[in-house]
């Protein structure tokens, strides 16, 4: 019997790679995984995959790499997105909407290959921004993304695309799945360079401060801001059961567990054995004072939730990076590793939005709840 043909857009990516290789090990499908990243980038390469790597075959905004990888498909995983953590989509906002031709051209490649199931990775940066102004949050629940008011440039591309193939199962009829992810992170993802979030970012500096011998830490906000984890392991298991499920309508995969960044920072310490002094870096991107993951739909629909720990997840995660630490970095470079940088991904322009020339303007600043972004 041939085995069907299944697709992982962003297949070089964090969780993408994590996807192939339990797909591969499942054993019942042909795994293509798609990334615009060239090969040797990828942070999972499973030889057992077709793959599909770098700019000229890889790259899912161009809709003839989207035509060739759909072609025969019968399951489709779109997460191919340029991405990354607050520091990198607060200050890329113009690169993050540009996702969205990924996200076009891989739903109108899918549809007109007559691919059977379409799973999109949505975000909770979809959420309504002035729901998530205190540390002291009321977790989201599904309906809590209307009235729109996501996070400005990689929400309201993920909210948009939410909708685009909400239309295309009702007009079309390809069966399209939705998931809002909350913050995931675990080994063989982004742990430096910019993009990383803040569970590996924090690893990697308190890993950086023990090899330095300088004991200190920097934390961007003032550490109170609340956040959910959810381990890698509870999100691929999530988008199995998504994908299999007949639930239409888009459903939070995240963890429950609500910690402060001081408590992400308690456990890395204690992983690590050690006490660090904390700097908290005020003017650093910090995102929204408090979210958490309603889970009260998918135990409905599907009698689960995530429920790795938070303690455990982060023991994994360490570990890894702590090896990759060991084999990448000199000893001389640690202390550059205990802080963070960000930039932009082009020259900003008058009136891109973050300028601080359209910053003063009222209508660009619709959307933004006083005080966003900002600690304290
Ligand atoms: P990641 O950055 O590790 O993986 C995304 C991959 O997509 C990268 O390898 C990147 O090279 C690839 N990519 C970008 N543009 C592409 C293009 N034009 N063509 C082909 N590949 C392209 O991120 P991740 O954490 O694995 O995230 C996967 C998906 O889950 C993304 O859609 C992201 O928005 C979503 N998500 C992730 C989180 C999280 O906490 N990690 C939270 C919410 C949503």
């Amino acid at each position: 019997m041939t085995k069907k043909i299944v697709v992982v857009a962003g297949g070089g990516g964090f969780i993408g790679g994590h996807l192939v290789r339990k797909l591969l090990d499942l054993g019942n499908c042909h795994v293509r995984a798609v990334d615009i990243k060239p090969l040797e980038d990828w942070y999972q390469v499973s030889p057992a995959a077709e793959n599909f790597a770098g700019p000229a075959d890889g790259d899912a905004r161009d809709f003839r790499v989207c035509r060739t990888v759909c072609r025969g498909a019968s399951d489709v995983y779109q997460l191919a997105a340029d991405m990354g953590g607050m520091g990198f989509i607060e200050n890329n906002k113009a690169l993050c909407m540009l996702s969205v031709l990924t996200n076009t051209h891989m739903l109108l490649a899918a549809q007109e290959a007559g691919v059977k199931r379409f799973f999109f990775s949505s975000s909770a940066c979809v959420y309504n921004a002035e729901k998530q102004v205190n540390a002291d949050v009321t977790a989201l629940a599904e309906a809590d993304a209307y009235p729109a008011l996501p996070e400005d440039g990689y929400g309201w591309e993920k909210l948009f695309s939410e909708r685009m193939c909400r239309h295309f199962r009702e007009d079309f009829g390809i069966q399209t799945r939705i998931a809002r992810f909350h913050n995931v992170y675990g080994p063989n993802g982004t742990w430096r360079g910019g993009r990383e979030k803040a569970p590996a970012a924090v690893c990697r500096k308190v890993i950086a401060a023990k090899a330095s011998g300088d004991h200190s830490i920097e934390i961007w906000g003032d550490g109170t801001q609340t956040r959910s984890f959810m381990y890698i392991d509870d999100c691929v298991e999530g988008i199995g059961k998504i994908i299999d499920s007949q639930i239409y309508e888009p459903i939070n995969l995240g963890s429950s567990e609500l910690v402060t960044i001081n408590q992400l920072v308690d456990i890395a310490e204690e992983i690590a054995g050690i006490k660090l002094k904390r700097h908290y870096k005020l003017d650093a991107p910090r995102g929204v004072a408090g979210r958490n993951s309603d889970n009260t739909k998918i135990r409905s629909y599907l009698n689960w939730e995530p429920s790795i720990s938070l303690r455990q997840g982060i023991a994994a995660t360490y570990r890894w990076i702590e090896e990759e630490f060991r084999k990448e970095c000199d000893p001389a470079d640690a202390k550059s590793l205990a802080t963070s940088g960000f930039s932009h991904g082009s020259k900003p322009i008058p009136g891109d939005g973050y300028n601080a020339e359209s910053k003063h303007m009222d209508t660009w600043r619709q959307g933004i709840p006083v005080g966003y972004g900002a600690a304290g």
